[in-house]
């Protein structure tokens, strides 16, 4: 009945610890979800830019084609002026200034081509980042569907652990359980400990006094380790089952 009270509390520790591991592997899926959505959403910012990088494009096209419509208009018009210039400086001056707007034309005419050239190069950007985003977003879905099942399952395996611990803290002496929740209050995962064979606390492994050795190997009271503060237990013999005499040794 004494033993009973040290298997008790590990069984205890191992369940809680088994707890913390389903809380962590639950945790654990807050950055692999963010991470499934992450290549989309970089993609989607990249469309994001060069969408409007190509409506910026498509408006200095624009500008520049009426640019070069009004001075293909006045060079018409200067054109028309030559053949009724009435002396030699008017010829002078109109020549100069259809010289000047012929120069003109062209610089915009060049910068046209450039033009063309980057928005058909933006324009195939545009459709390969279209196509890349289509294909990242349809792997999204599936993916986040499959990791929130996977965690639905985790948070079904906590719940059923702390059903377990309910259960089983139901038929615990409720002063040791007391202190051994009192212990992991402060944060701690280890509240229990087993006696070395030497005689030192399993988890600190501060040697414990001779006279309090002996209450713990024989399940007497409950008795906690002076150094770490953590509850000692004595060894559960876990392979010894086939020898009841134990006398082996001494
Ligand atoms: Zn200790």
């Amino acid at each position: 009945m004494t033993e009973q009270r040290g298997t008790d509390l590990k069984q205890l520790q191992k369940l809680d610890m088994r707890i913390a591991a389903a809380r962590q592997r639950i945790a654990d899926f807050d950055p692999r979800l963010a991470e499934s959505e992450e290549p989309a959403l970089r993609l989607e910012s990249e469309l994001g830019t060069t969408r409007t990088r190509l409506q910026e494009l498509k408006l200095e096209e624009r500008r520049i084609e009426l640019s070069a419509e009004e001075k293909r208009t006045r060079r018409k018009k200067l054109d028309e002026r030559l053949g009724s210039v009435r002396n030699l400086r008017e010829e002078a001056a109109v020549t100069a200034e259809l010289e000047m707007v012929k120069r003109a034309l062209q610089n915009d005419e060049q910068e046209m081509l450039a033009l063309i050239d980057q928005l058909r190069k933006m324009d195939e950007r545009f459709a390969e980042l279209e196509a890349s985003y289509k294909e990242a977003s349809e792997r999204v879905g599936p993916r986040r569907d499959t990791l929130l099942a996977e965690r639905a399952e985790a948070q079904n395996e906590l719940e059923a652990l702390r059903a377990e611990r309910a259960r089983f803290v139901g038929s615990m002496n409720t002063a040791e359980l007391k202190i051994y929740d009192a212990i992991r209050a402060g944060g701690r995962q280890v509240a229990v400990a087993d006696l070395t064979e030497d005689g030192a606390c399993g988890h600190c492994f501060g040697m414990i006094p001779l006279q309090l050795r002996n209450e713990i190997r024989h399940g007497r009271g409950l008795n906690r380790c002076e150094a770490c503060g953590v509850i000692l237990t004595a060894p559960t013999l876990e392979t010894a089952a086939p020898s009841p005499t134990g006398g082996q040794g001494a």
